[in-house]
């Protein structure tokens, strides 16, 4: 057997050697309805008080509170976006629609459901205390306050708190860029027909979806030959053009299997062997900086990687500070023997929670070939190494790779509390 001369490390030590080796982008000002989904580079203060004036929260009438008068007179109407100059005396109410600046005086509002209005004059089945419906000045933003602080990711409240505080731009870090090569004399790409011993190209497909998924900007390469020249170029291309460089193929230990001397010509590899299935030959690279991984040929293979290492590497570079998947113990539904028990092996799964656990069923045949695996599937089941068998019923870790499941990640948290742990 052909043995690789890059010494073995493991899943964790992988991640960390990458993590280590990774920075965060440098920052860049974008406009806010562009910045979703990026990471803010700096703390965003208010220079005014939200809302400017005291407003009301309710479509009704503006009253003294003290007064306990239950029929007032009307002096008419305050709408949102004027400023009438009524002042509320005792005996008196202004009729006042949500949103509207409180009239001075005033210091409650009696919601419409409470008043019946007739020729000028308002009767009031109840009275409210001083402040009723009404949100002071400041009350959801104060002058001066440090309302977004750095390493923040931007959703959609905080774009709308950045346009409540008049900031049409701000600043953010960049998102990654990702040059994507495929490799392998037998590809071919889509729309082309298939040779006798050719297979199409779908790496390249699958890995520009997945730097979308994670908010990275793909830049497809394209196929490149099992060729020495033609692949140092496609790299040096590559980290011309991207911050990132991701391979697919010739990674293992085959006679053309060629880009782990190419990385080691060009820059550092800081490892070439995991102990994990799949993903086993997975390289990871800095040349001048840039980070370089060279991920396996195999479908689910390259997928995996990318999800282990090349997606906190990128959620790294794009400023955010949580890095890794929620991670919960789940109670196996199936035995599962590994397929080689001296590697960690990371079997895709469904999790669900019944009966107030998560239990995981794998997704049949778990070949790295097999990209039917990954269909349906919410977790990456981590089976540590050197455990040759699983039982039904057994816990193992499962990692929770769609968005969605962080209810999973609640709801086992919550668990945990309920038992005291
Ligand atoms: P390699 O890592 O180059 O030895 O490739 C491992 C397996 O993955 C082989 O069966 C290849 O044909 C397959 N493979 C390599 N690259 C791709 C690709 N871009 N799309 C689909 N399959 C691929
Ligand atoms: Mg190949």
């Amino acid at each position: 057997m052909v043995e690789s001369a890059y010494p073995m490390i493991t899943p964790d030590e992988a991640y960390e050697c990458v993590v280590r080796n990774v920075h965060r982008l440098s920052p860049v000002a974008l406009p806010i309805d562009e910045a979703v989904g990026h990471v803010l580079a700096a703390d965003v203060a208010t220079v005014e008080d939200m809302p400017p004036f005291p407003s009301s929260t309710m479509d009704g009438y503006a009253v003294i509170a003290a007064d306990r008068s239950k029929e007032r007179k009307v002096l008419g109407e305050q709408d949102a976006g004027h400023v009438a100059a009524f002042r509320v005396g005792m005996g008196t109410a202004v009729r006042i629609m949500t949103g509207a600046p409180v009239p001075e005086a005033a210091d409650a509002v009696i919601p419409v459901e409470y008043a019946t209005e007739q020729g000028r004059r308002v009767r009031f089945s109840q009275l409210l205390p001083s402040g009723a419906n009404i949100r002071p000045v400041g009350h959801d933003l104060r002058a001066g306050e440090r309302v977004l602080v750095a390493g923040q990711p931007l959703g959609a409240a905080e774009i709308g708190l950045l346009a409540m505080m008049g900031c049409g731009r701000v600043q953010v870090y960049r998102r990654p860029r990702v040059a994507i090569i495929a490799t392998g004399d037998e590809l071919v790409p889509l729309g082309r027909a298939l040779a006798p011993g050719r297979i199409r190209d779908s790496n390249s497909h699958a890995l520009a979806a997945n730097m979308r998924q994670i908010g990275a900007e793909p830049i497809v390469l394209g196929i490149v030959q099992d060729d020495e020249d033609e692949l140092r170029d496609a790299i040096v291309h590559g980290l011309g053009r991207a911050d990132v460089v991701l391979t697919s193929g010739g990674v293992s230990v085959g006679r053309r299997d060629l880009i782990k001397p190419i990385l080691g010509a060009l820059g550092q590899v800081h490892f070439g062997r995991i102990a994990q299935k799949p993903g086993k030959p997975t390289t990871f690279a800095t040349v001048n900086g840039k980070p370089v991984f060279g991920l396996p040929g195999f479908p689910v293979s390259s997928l995996i990687s990318t999800e282990l290492y090349v997606r906190p590497a990128l959620l790294k570079m794009a400023g955010f500070a949580r890095l890794r998947r929620p991670e919960i113990t789940v109670g196996l539904m199936h035995d599962i023997r590994p397929g080689d028990p001296s590697r960690s092996e990371f079997q895709r799964a469904v999790v669900t929670w019944r009966g107030g656990r998560a239990l995981a069923r794998n997704t049949g045949d778990q070949a790295s070939s097999r990209l039917r695996s990954l269909v349906g599937a919410n977790a990456l089941l981590r089976l540590p190494q050197g455990v040759a068998s699983f039982r039904k019923g057994d816990d193992v870790e499962a990692i929770l790779t769609t968005p969605q499941q962080g209810c999973l990640f609640q709801k086992a948290q919550a668990a945990l509390r309920s038992r005291g742990c």
